[in-house]
Parts: C-alpha cells; sequence; structure tokens
C-alpha cells in the first residue's frame, strides 16, 4: 500500500460497557426469544473453537474501512491492494491485532476469494503472525473450499476491500452477547446494529468482534474465482454473480458493525465466518431462527479509520 494513500480519521461515541450490556439486551430481545448481555473478561481466544493469533480484544479497539465495494463492481480493480502491515501503521497501531472481512489480493492468490483475516501485523523485531482463512469455489464441485491461508501463502496482503477490527490483542473486560432462538428478521449483527441506531440516534457508534453460532445453519455467499467480465450493475446482478451456500454450525464469524456512517461512505456491517469443518464465507444470517444459538465477544470502537476511499461510489452490493 502506498503510503500517500488518503487515511481520514473520526472519533466514535464509546459509551460504558454495562450501559451498553442494557441498551443492547432490550434491543435484542425484541428479536431473540433468549437475550443476554453482560460484561465478562474476554476468553481466550487464542484457544478453542477460535485459535486467533492474539489472546484477546482489547487495547486501543478501533476499526477501518479500506477500498470499497466500487473497487469490485461494476467491474474489478486489480491494482488495488493492500497489506495488514501497513493498515496497522495507518491505524497509528503497528503490531495491531486485526479482524473482519475482506477479499483476497488476486494478485498474491491468482484468483478471487473470501477472505477471514486475523493477523497479528508485524511490530518492531516481531514479524506478522497470519492465522487467516479463505474460502474460494472449488473448481472439482462447485463447492466451498476453505484453506489456512499461510499454508499456501507468506504474505498479509488484501484485495479490494475490508472491514477491520483493530486492537493490541489484550485480555480485558469486553461484551459478552448471548441469543438464541431467533423471533425477528434481523440477523444477530443487523438487530445489534439497529438497536444502537435507533438509540443513538444522533452518534456513530462502532463495535467489532467475534460470534459464535454453536446450533444450526446459516446462509453464506462466497465470491466466484473469476471477476466478472461483463459490469455488474444491480443488486440481481450481483446476487447471480455470488455463490450462495447453507453452511452448518459451529461457525467462528468476525464481525464490524457502525451505528450510523459519519459521512464516510462505509459498509455498516460486514462479517466473514470461518468454521473447522471445511465451510467459511460472508455471512447473511441464521436458516433455523427455532434452535439457532449465539454467543459473542465485543468491544465498541474508540475510532474509525477510512482508507482509500472510492471517490466514484454507489450503494451497489454492500449486503
Ligand atoms: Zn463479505
Amino acid at each position: 500500500m502506498a503510503t500517500c494513500t488518503k487515511t481520514e480519521k473520526i472519533q466514535l461515541h464509546v459509551p460504558k460497557l454495562e450501559e451498553l450490556c442494557e441498551v443492547l439486551q432490550n434491543g435484542l430481545k425484541s428479536n431473540f426469544a433468549d437475550a443476554q448481555i453482560t460484561v465478562v473478561e474476554c476468553p481466550d481466544l487464542s484457544q478453542d473453537p477460535f485459535n486467533f493469533p492474539a489472546k484477546g480484544l482489547c487495547g486501543s479497539p478501533r476499526i477501518t474501512d479500506v477500498g470499497g465495494v466500487p473497487y469490485l463492481i461494476p467491474l474489478v480493480q486489480l491494482d488495488k491492494v493492500y497489506d495488514m502491515n501497513a493498515v496497522a501503521k495507518a491505524l497509528e497501531l503497528p503490531g495491531a491485532f486485526i479482524l473482519g472481512a475482506g477479499a483476497v489480493s488476486s494478485k498474491s492468490v491468482g484468483m478471487n476469494a473470501e477472505l477471514m483475516p486475523l493477523v497479528v501485523t508485524a511490530s518492531e523485531g516481531k514479524l506478522a503472525v497470519n492465522g487467516s482463512y479463505l474460502a474460494s469455489i472449488n473448481p472439482a464441485d462447485g463447492k466451498c473450499l476453505q484453506e489456512k491461508y499461510s499454508d499456501k501463502y507468506r504474505d498479509c496482503d488484501f484485495g479490494l476491500l475490508g472491514n477491520l477490527y483493530a486492537c493490541e490483542g489484550k485480555p480485558g473486560k469486553v461484551l459478552e452477547v448471548k441469543a438464541s432462538r431467533r423471533t425477528g428478521e434481523y440477523s444477530l449483527v443487523t438487530c445489534l446494529r439497529k438497536t444502537l441506531e435507533n438509540h443513538y440516534s444522533d452518534k456513530s457508534l462502532a463495535l467489532g468482534g467475534t460470534f459464535i453460532i454453536q446450533k444450526g445453519k446459516a446462509k453464506i455467499h462466497i465470491m466466484p474465482r473469476e471477476f466478472s467480465s461483463c459490469p455488474l450493475n444491480s443488486n440481481e446482478d450481483v446476487n447471480n454473480w455470488l455463490k450462495h451456500f447453507i453452511v452448518s454450525a459451529p461457525l467462528v464469524c468476525q464481525s464490524v458493525l457502525v451505528s450510523r456512517d459519519p459521512d464516510l461512505d462505509l459498509r455498516v456491517e460486514h462479517t466473514h465466518c470461518f468454521s473447522h469443518h471445511g465451510e467459511g464465507g460472508h455471512y447473511y444470517i441464521d436458516t433455523t431462527p427455532d434452535i439457532v444459538e449465539y454467543v459473542g465477544y465485543f468491544l465498541p470502537a474508540e475510532f474509525v479509520y477510512r482508507i482509500d476511499r472510492p471517490e466514484m461510489t454507489h450503494k451497489t452490493g454492500r449486503d
């Protein structure tokens, strides 16, 4: 990533965790039969089922929206490649632990694919640790092919777009979100986001973190290996190009959400998931509301950084 890439920074509203528990629990109860949010010590995320390269979600929490869907559609811009280590520096947090949702660099991987970033970036004297996964379409059977990024690739690059949460990767206090049996139409992430949007109507808040779908199934998509050669001009075009799958729990999801866009042309929610049974991709919603169970860990971000915001923008393909 060129050092001249433009970065904009805005401070976000950060309520006390106890206040967020009350607000979010009330919101979740309109969408789930059971919902409980408490402040807990972050579980050790280096352990099962997470196996992240860092222990926790704490220390200087921030989010970033890098690039954007306009670099993917209507037609791909292949020169849009970013390095997680450079992103960490742009976030004024070299060595940050970064998680979230993005696309691979097709220059590195040789095709298009979903990326589930989980990276401890490089810092003085320490090499980066890349625990990311990628999910692509298996050319042999047209199904999902999930791989550990570091099994094949050495870099920490990604392409086109990324919605990322960054922190020092330390233990500490976080929000524990438990919800089960979905009664409303919203996904867990959309419900959290809309609750914040409704309660803090004049402020921008963001949450980042991880959650597990413990029971049930979920709808995901994976982008095809080949970029579209004809322009994708509508949500219908995009959905016809994407490959959709129903995948099974347990799924480990990484999520970034923003209650209200402070005029940075943000994608307001983005969640990618991986599993230990070979399925992963871009999460929409569970498809088994009667039995679904979620448990997750989140923190509010103090800042949002907008990196390499597209000059020509549109609202297509942001679901
Ligand atoms: Zn995605």
